[in-house]
């Protein structure tokens, strides 16, 4: 990746060699690092004096313990991940991150936010557990802060962050992007071209009745059914902020 934040993942975003500069060669000595602004984590420089390979930032190496969905999506085992490497953006918007993650737990949208992944996963196959497990992802891979992400596009992305399990069938599904994978995330939705499909986990094949289009209207529809939920669910949503 080109671009870090300087000593802290709300810094200036600077290159490799931008960062080296301001920091110093002996930064490491001086407790200042570059910050990825996605995962928050602390990356390191590389290609700054070599004339072969052009400057960039690279993430630590994750050991075998790390689920893949964790790997950071700038991350080089993120992009390679055949389902994190079509979710990235060319451009990050930290101050409006921190706005439109407010506004997903205002009550109304949080509600909907439920109901649609509830409806596109299938009635007891979308645990609050479940729920919990995807908003830690978006916060840890800081989703919030793509650029041009409205608030109803959020749990589209959800759905994609984790495998689901179709309790009555007994078998795993999960969700991914029609769209190239080249694409970035942002603007995305402004065509009305693109779906999220269901597919089997096991063979990639498409689940029947599964795809359902990336627009406002088909959101609205989908999340509309609220009024059954009770009040001491709803406050258990809340209580994910
Ligand atoms: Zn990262």
């Amino acid at each position: 990746m080109f671009y870090a934040g300087y000593n802290s993942p709300y810094g200036e975003a600077l290159t490799a060699s931008g960062f080296e500069k301001r920091a110093g060669i002996d930064h490491k000595e001086k407790k200042i690092f570059p910050y990825c602004f996605a995962c928050q984590q602390i990356v390191f420089t590389r290609g700054t004096i070599s004339p072969n390979m052009s400057d960039h930032y690279a993430h630590y190496t994750y050991d075998d313990s790390v689920d893949p969905m964790d790997y950071c999506i700038e991350s080089n085992a993120g992009k390679n991940n055949k389902y994190l490497k079509g979710l990235f953006t060319d451009g990050w918007n930290l101050e409006n991150g921190i706005l439109l993650r407010n506004e997903f737990f205002k009550e109304d949208n949080i509600k909907r936010a439920y109901i649609f992944c509830l409806k596109l996963c299938g009635t007891g196959n979308f645990p609050l557990s479940t729920f919990e497990r995807v908003i830690k992802r978006a916060d840890a891979k800081n989703i919030w802060s793509y650029k041009n992400i409205p608030v109803w596009v959020i749990p589209y992305i959800l759905l994609l962050l984790t495998d689901f399990h179709e309790s009555k069938k007994d078998y795993q599904f999960r969700f991914i992007l029609n769209k190239p994978s080249k694409l970035p995330l942002q603007n995305l939705w402004i065509k009305n071209e693109y779906t999220i499909n269901k597919i089997f986990s096991d063979s990639g094949a498409d689940v029947r009745y599964g795809s359902k289009s990336i627009d406002i209207d088909t959101y609205l529809d989908l999340s509309k059914d609220t009024a059954w939920l009770s009040d001491s669910f709803v406050n258990r949503l809340l209580e994910l902020e």
